[in-house]
């Protein structure tokens, strides 16, 4: 296994000249674009293996949206989170306010802005630290690294840039969607997607949702079978931006991807993945890290398909 990453990592860094770094924020434009690493977690003889930068740590950003959506369900159960949010693909970009207003006055998904704040305003927690400190918590506890944190300046600039976000929001709070205080919510989003982690986070956390929400390492439960199977469904047809079909077709896990270069992926019941690769392709996915994926997936056929 060892070999056969480092070769897949070797073969496919070329690609990650034909990417771009996520400039809408200053900070994200310091990663190192010709970085890739690869993580694998294998949940039956609870044996890890790596190759390329996967000790780098970067912003967790739309990942996050998996933690939030995983602790929504968890509080609220099934029935309430999805009285708020649905669970259709949308076709449109992740930060796309059209369909509010014009398709459906829920959002489409949780894998969306729109869906994701959300699902975080769901989160339980008497103040927004406690909310905080349980999403932290739950990442730290996923990804046996108890040294997660939020990364202060990425989550400054989210704040200071996050209109976007800011406009989704209210125009939820003036239909009913989202309730409460909006820019506590937005805080808590913003310093959610600001969660530092490396490939090697990211893979123990997949090796979690592969083995139905219970670590491997230490047989906690971390979310019910039936939260896990819910997550696992929504990251197939919604995790990977507007090319999670395409992804399905070629890869054939669930996985989410986010815009600081990492992708979350699992397949089930054999291995949690961890990718980093900070260059990115036109819909906002790793470009070295689909193609590494690709590769993992034909050679060792684990497409769930
Ligand atoms: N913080 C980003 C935003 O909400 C997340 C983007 C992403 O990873 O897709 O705009």
């Amino acid at each position: 296994m060892k070999n056969l990453l480092v070769n897949l990592v070797d073969k496919n860094k070329k690609y990650t000249e034909e990417g771009f770094l996520a400039s809408y924020i200053p900070a994200l434009l310091k990663a190192n674009k010709d970085d890739l690493g690869i993580y694998v977690v294998d949940i039956k003889n609870n044996e890890e293996y790596w190759a390329g930068e996967c000790d780098v740590k970067f912003t967790i950003q739309s990942i996050s949206k998996v933690v939030g959506l995983i602790i929504a369900l968890s509080d609220n159960g099934r029935d309430a989170v999805f009285k708020k949010v649905n669970v259709e693909p949308t076709g449109m970009g992740f930060n796309s306010i059209v369909n509010l207003e014009i398709r459906d006055e829920k959002p489409y998904n949780p894998m969306i802005n729109a869906g994701a704040i959300v699902t975080t305003s769901l989160i339980y927690g008497e103040t927004e630290e406690r909310k905080l400190e349980r999403i932290l918590n739950f990442i730290r506890r996923a990804t046996n690294n108890e040294d997660i944190n939020v990364n202060q300046e990425i989550y400054e600039s989210e704040k200071e840039t996050g209109d976007r976000n800011r406009s989704l929001a209210y125009f939820m709070k003036s239909n009913g969607i989202l309730e409460g205080n909006v820019e506590e919510v937005l805080d808590l989003y913003f310093k959610q997607c600001s969660i530092e982690v490396t490939a090697k986070d990211l893979a123990r956390f997949g090796a979690v949702i592969a083995n139905d929400g219970i670590t491997p390492w230490g047989n906690e439960v971390l979310m019910s079978r039936e939260v896990c199977r819910i997550v696992k469904t929504i990251m197939v047809t919604c995790g990977m931006y507007d090319a999670s079909g395409e992804f399905a077709v070629q890869v054939g896990i669930p996985a989410k991807s986010g815009v600081g270069g990492g992708i979350l992926a699992t397949v089930p019941r054999r291995y949690g993945i961890g990718i980093y690769g900070p260059a990115l392709d036109q819909k906002g996915n790793s470009i070295g890290g689909i193609h590494v994926l690709k590769n993992l997936s034909e050679e060792l056929e684990l497409s769930i398909f």
